[in-house]
């Protein structure tokens, strides 16, 4: 019998239209074959053509193949080249294609690996990953970890395990009682913790004006003599990566504090905490797994398409009650039901990649990527301080560089031209009150070709500048 339903018909028919899913296929691999030459920032066409979307919901249905050509007509050109090798705005990162490929075939599975039962295979591979990834930075055996989208929402996470810990021990149930009338929580941090732990602090109602916050050094660390006198009703929040500069807090000595004093430690790892994956710059992360609870990114340092973030946490019963989940419907199984871990219910099964990338990489050639990245991030350094008119602010001691004209103008007035020329991509940021300009290298793409490309630019842009004022 045929259908009456013109719409499933006509679906039936896409899902047996090879055209449609190769067109796909074809254009993605075409456009990431291009992503090393191309400008790394769409061009003022490019985003001018952006209009053609500004329109109301079509009345009708389209044609499939239609859809996905006029997608990449306005939006591929429209598209950032984070995925090649000069982009170092942010801290933002490639992706392995090994990790894109295991992406693109997983689409077409749609896996939601909220429970082993609606998924299988996400539930094994979330197995998997977290033993891979304990082993890789040396955190304690019983750690667990909970595949999310990313740093903001893992440490979210990890520091609503700590509220659950800390306030359980002081003989509070923060999930059935609440925050009001609850013992007082201290949060102690360093006066250059990133802005998405201040924005878990004010979701999990610590309240920002509670903090005591810690003076840092010149490189952003803190300074673990000022640190307060902790006790066990106290978050301390550790950096493994300052945003700006790089650097790492000293982990060691904090963290035996806190744990004498049974304080909760959670380290914001985001980019960093992969350096614990490389030989001859694990020296940097010494004393992590002395914390509680760690929260990472796949899609920077590692390099797995985007969204991609991982909470870790050695206090299974304290990361489980804080994300718990009841419902008559619910199946729970022996193995892993992977929404104990996260904030959602339903999500992708970001953890496909993520095993897809670490598998095809291996220990060695984690660290091989890893290191690359901190030497090109030193020959930037480098050549760039070669170059009259531009300073360095930083120690590179990972992948972060920043940079410095001779006054702030003059700096300002260089990025600009930077972003410009589209050679590179660079983004600005304060440090020690003066403006800077911000280089990240994340990119498995990145060679020493690319830096001298990019360093070039730099130089015209300076030069630009010098001539537009005289
Ligand atoms: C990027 C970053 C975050 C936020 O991570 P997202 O993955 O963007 O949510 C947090 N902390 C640091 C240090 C970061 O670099």
């Amino acid at each position: 019998m045929k259908s009456a339903n013109l719409i499933q018909t006509k679906m039936y028919a896409d899902v047996h239209d090879k055209s449609l899913f190769e067109a796909a296929q074809h254009l993605g691999q075409d456009y990431l074959e291009n992503i090393f030459e191309r400008n790394v920032f769409p061009s003022e066409n490019a985003l001018d053509d952006l209009k053609h979307f500004d329109e109301t919901l079509p009345t009708a249905s389209s044609d499939a193949n239609k859809v996905i050509q006029f997608l990449n007509t306005y939006g591929a050109p429209a598209t950032v080249a984070t995925l090649g090798a000069r982009y170092f705005g942010f801290v933002s990162g490639s992706a392995v294609p090994a990790g894109l490929a295991a992406k693109s075939l997983a689409t077409f599975w749609d896996q939601a690996p909220a429970m082993h039962v609606l998924s299988p295979i996400g539930s094994k591979l979330e197995t998997v990953v977290e033993s891979w990834l304990k082993d890789l930075f040396h955190l304690p055996e019983k750690t667990v970890a909970g595949f999310v989208s990313g740093t903001s929402s893992a440490n979210f996470c990890g520091l609503a395990a700590a509220r659950y810990r800390l306030l359980s021990n002081l003989n509070w149930d923060v999930n059935s009682k609440g925050l009001f009338n609850a013992p007082k929580i201290r949060i102690v941090t360093g006066k250059h913790a990133h802005s998405t732990v201040l924005k878990a602090i004010s979701l999990l109602g610590f309240g920002i004006e509670n903090i005591e916050w810690v003076d840092v050094d010149d490189q952003g660390r803190i300074i673990p003599e000022r640190m307060p006198e902790l006790d066990n009703s106290t978050i301390v929040i550790l950096q493994a990566g300052n945003v700006n500069s790089g650097s790492f807090d000293n982990f060691n000595v904090i963290c035996k504090k806190a744990n004498t004093a049974n304080a909760w430690v959670h380290i914001d790892g985001a980019f960093g905490l992969w350096a614990a994956a490389v030989e001859k710059l694990n020296h940097l992360t010494q004393g992590i797994e002395l914390a509680n609870s760690w929260a990472v990114d796949g899609h920077k340092t590692l390099n797995t398409p985007y969204d991609s973030g991982i909470v870790m946490c050695s206090d299974k019963e304290a990361i489980r009650s804080a994300l718990h989940m009841a419902g008559s419907y619910i199946i729970t199984s022996e193995q892993r039901d992977g929404m104990f871990y996260t904030p959602e219910m339903s999500r992708r099964a970001r953890v496909i990649e993520l095993w897809a990338t670490m598998k095809y990489l291996g220990k060695s050639g984690i660290d091989e990527m890893i290191y690359e990245m901190h030497q090109r991030a030193q020959q930037v350094a480098k050549e760039l301080a070669a170059i009259d008119g531009f300073t360095i602010l930083n120690d590179v001691v990972f992948n972060q560089v920043l940079v410095q004209c001779n006054t702030d103008t003059l700096t300002e007035k260089t990025m600009e031209n930077v972003q410009q020329l589209r050679e590179c991509w660079a983004g600005g940021s304060l440090w020690n009150g003066r403006k800077v300009i911000r280089v990240s290298i994340c990119s498995w793409a990145t060679t020493s070709k690319d830096i001298s490309r990019s360093v070039k630019s730099f130089e015209k842009a300076l030069l630009m500048v010098k001539k537009e004022c005289s």
